[in-house]
């Protein structure tokens, strides 16, 4: 599942709503709950308002969405901002009539009979009786019955559920949003409706602090920072998905290929590199070709014989594993890489860097025995806490994706026996180490379960970032085996990890995380010297050199601007130190250093380097 930027066809919005609070909280499903049915309800008073209105308005339909709710009018005008307000101010006005919600159940002759005049819901009823759709015409498995819904003069083809009274719901919590266009029944070959958005909570301050959290969303989007702060780009010749890194990016990505490096030669990784092309072959014995093809760029011909770009570097390190014997005494192996790879994911769903083309991979693949997998899966998991804390994230969930039998040679690798087993292994390997995690079906990878881990921005955005899946099925593909104590051949199973997804998706959260205020060891450019004027051009030269030479990222902006714009431009960049030289520091070999947090302090030289060391070294938070 993914829950951003990637809509499931048929599955609307109310399903990766449903999806995102149940595993956000484990709570009651969002349905079920009351702040649904006030912002439900919003929707039926909207519409109400709308129609005082505009008396000859027809209204489609008005679900309640994640955070809110919207309705689609055809109206005979555009809507101004003036009769946004207009219609809020009616909105609480009808809240505050305390009018009952009464539910009806009606015949196909009876609503047509109601509806008379609005032919979207004529041609909704019609689905009703066929049993095709239900009211905001998402397909039905059942007939339902239908029913209507009343409060005050207003009337509407509802299946519910709705408040009991309009005095559930609190007027200063409720907020019109904006409108938008949207096609009826979302097909373009369709009339063009008005979709007026609104909000509503519980509380005045459940709204305040949710048009906090949109403003701040806009602030720190990572497509928004990545511009402001030179991170990445996108050009229309190179083609969507395909990220360029500028040097701030580049920076960025070398310092975690640096972490990534160091812990997993901690751990015992040892590190390789293949290529970026291979046969047709290969992927069909792996096989990519069926089960993931449609995810990779179609193939080119090079003397009679197709290769295609990889999607995935699994298949060329299960060849590195099988180039020679192995015995259990050199399990597990732990092959590493960071990967480029190219998946050809729709156009619709690419989203900045969160969702592209072409990317570059923590991966790794790890051969062990059966009794070894237990401790090298749960391994895996404390590669990825350890790099949480790290980069603090604290709002995650591990999310165990398994197979469904219907997708059994489709989807997934046709071999139940195997999946059950693999299956209740992960299970065991969770629950033995008290890790908690939530379980969705038909989730899994091709060739086995997977435990994804969902990390949630600072602004709420949710985001699949590591991965850790286990593979009984190409083993068998590729004949991987080693010999046992008993000196018999055995088949290894395969770990697939991603701790640290793909550069682009970790930067791409790692920009709001931060709201693009990297800690030092992290910042594309780690210390800028500011010289007061010309005159010490020569003291910043010579700091810059000093740093350089440590390998920080320091930069001496020896530009005419004046002291105070060249100050402003660090602060735009975020860089985390600046050093302002005048006379006097240049004098004394000391630095006045300004925090970008704004506090200042004067050091000698050796004292900055100190102290600038120990965060780099340390990769501090601040
Ligand atoms: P998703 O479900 O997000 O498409 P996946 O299950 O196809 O991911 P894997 O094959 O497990 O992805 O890839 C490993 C990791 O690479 C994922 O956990 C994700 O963090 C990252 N990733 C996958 N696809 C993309 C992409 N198109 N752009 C950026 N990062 C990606
Ligand atoms: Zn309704
Ligand atoms: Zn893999």
């Amino acid at each position: 599942m993914q829950t951003f930027a990637r809509p499931r066809l048929g599955a609307g919005v109310l399903f990766q709503v449903k999806e995102v609070g149940m595993l956000s909280k484990a709570q009651e499903r969002y349905e079920d709950s009351h702040i649904f049915r006030v912002r439900h309800s919003c929707s039926h008073i909207m519409a109400q308002a709308v129609l005082e209105l505009f008396p000859n308005a027809k209204y489609a339909i008005g679900p309640a969405i994640e955070d809110g709710f919207y309705y689609d009018f055809d109206l005979p005008r555009t809507l101004t901002p003036e009769d946004l307000e207009h219609i809020e101010k009616r909105m609480k006005e009808i809240i505050k009539g305390n009018h009952d919600f009464i539910r009806q159940e009606v015949s196909a002759e009876e609503a047509r009979q109601i509806f008379k005049d609005q032919p979207y819901k004529l041609e909704l009823i019609d689905g009703l009786e066929k049993g095709e759709v239900d009211e905001d015409g998402n397909p039905l498995e059942e007939k339902p019955v239908i029913s209507i819904y009343k409060h005050d003069k207003f009337v509407d083809l509802c299946r519910g559920p709705h408040v009991a009274n309009t005095r559930e719901i609190n007027p200063k919590a409720v907020k019109l949003m904006q409108v938008s266009g949207a096609y009826w029944r979302g097909d373009e070959h369709n009339p063009m409706l008005q979709r007026i958005y609104g909000t509503a909570w519980e509380t005045p301050e459940e709204l305040e602090q949710y048009l906090w959290r949109l403003e701040e969303a806009k602030k720190r989007d990572h497509r928004k920072l990545g511009k402001e702060l030179d991170i990445y780009l996108f050009d229309d010749e190179i083609g969507p998905g395909l990220p360029l890194w500028t040097p701030r990016g580049g920076a960025i990505i070398e310092e975690i290929e640096k972490l990534a490096k160091e812990m997993e030669f901690k751990y015992g990784y040892e590190r390789v590199r293949t290529p970026h092309l291979a046969k047709e072959d290969l992927y069909l014995r792996s096989g990519h070709l069926p089960y993931y093809a449609e995810s990779m760029y179609p193939p080119m011909e090079l003397e009679g014989v197709r290769y295609y770009v990889k999607p995935m570097n699994c298949p060329m390190h299960h060849k590195i594993f099988a180039s020679k014997p192995r015995s259990y005494r050199e399990l597990p192996v732990r092959l590493a890489e960071y990967g480029t790879c190219y998946r050809y994911e729709k156009s619709g769903e690419l989203f900045g860097l969160m969702r592209v083309r072409s990317m570059q991979m923590n991966d790794s693949h790890i051969y062990c025995s059966e009794e070894q997998f237990e401790q090298e899966f749960v391994g895996v998991i404390h590669l990825y806490l350890e790099y949480f804390r790290l980069f603090g994230i604290q709002d995650y969930l591990m999310r165990l994706s398994t197979h469904h039998p219907r997708g059994l040679g489709k989807k997934y690798v046709n071999n139940p026996e195997l999946w059950r087993k693999t299956e209740d292994m992960v299970r065991k390997a969770l629950d033995n180490n008290g890790i908690p995690y939530v379980e969705i079906a038909d989730e899994a990878a091709f060739y086995g379960p997977k435990i994804d881990v969902q990390v949630k921005s600072a602004i709420g955005r949710e985001f699949t970032l590591a991965t850790n899946q286990v593979d009984f099925a190409q083993p068998e593909r590729f004949d991987l085996k080693f010999i046992n104590e008993k000196g018999e051949e055995e088949r290894p199973l395969i770990i697939h990890r991603a701790p640290l997804s793909t550069h682009e998706r970790l930067i791409g959260f790692l920009l709001e995380h931060y709201a693009g205020a990297f800690p030092v060891w992290l910042s594309p450019e780690q210390v800028r010297i500011i010289p007061i004027t010309d005159a010490q051009n020569e003291y910043a030269k010579q700091l810059e050199r000093r740093l350089r030479a440590l390998e920080v990222r320091a930069t001496a902006d020896l530009d005419s601007d004046r002291m105070n714009a060249k100050i402003r431009k660090a602060q735009l960049l975020k860089i985390p130190y600046m050093l302002v030289v005048g006379e006097r520091e240049a004098q004394a070999g000391a630095v006045a250093l300004r925090k970008r947090d704004g506090t200042q302090q004067t050091l000698s030289v050796d004292e900055f380097v100190a102290l600038l060391q120990e965060k780099i070294s340390t990769r501090a938070a601040d």
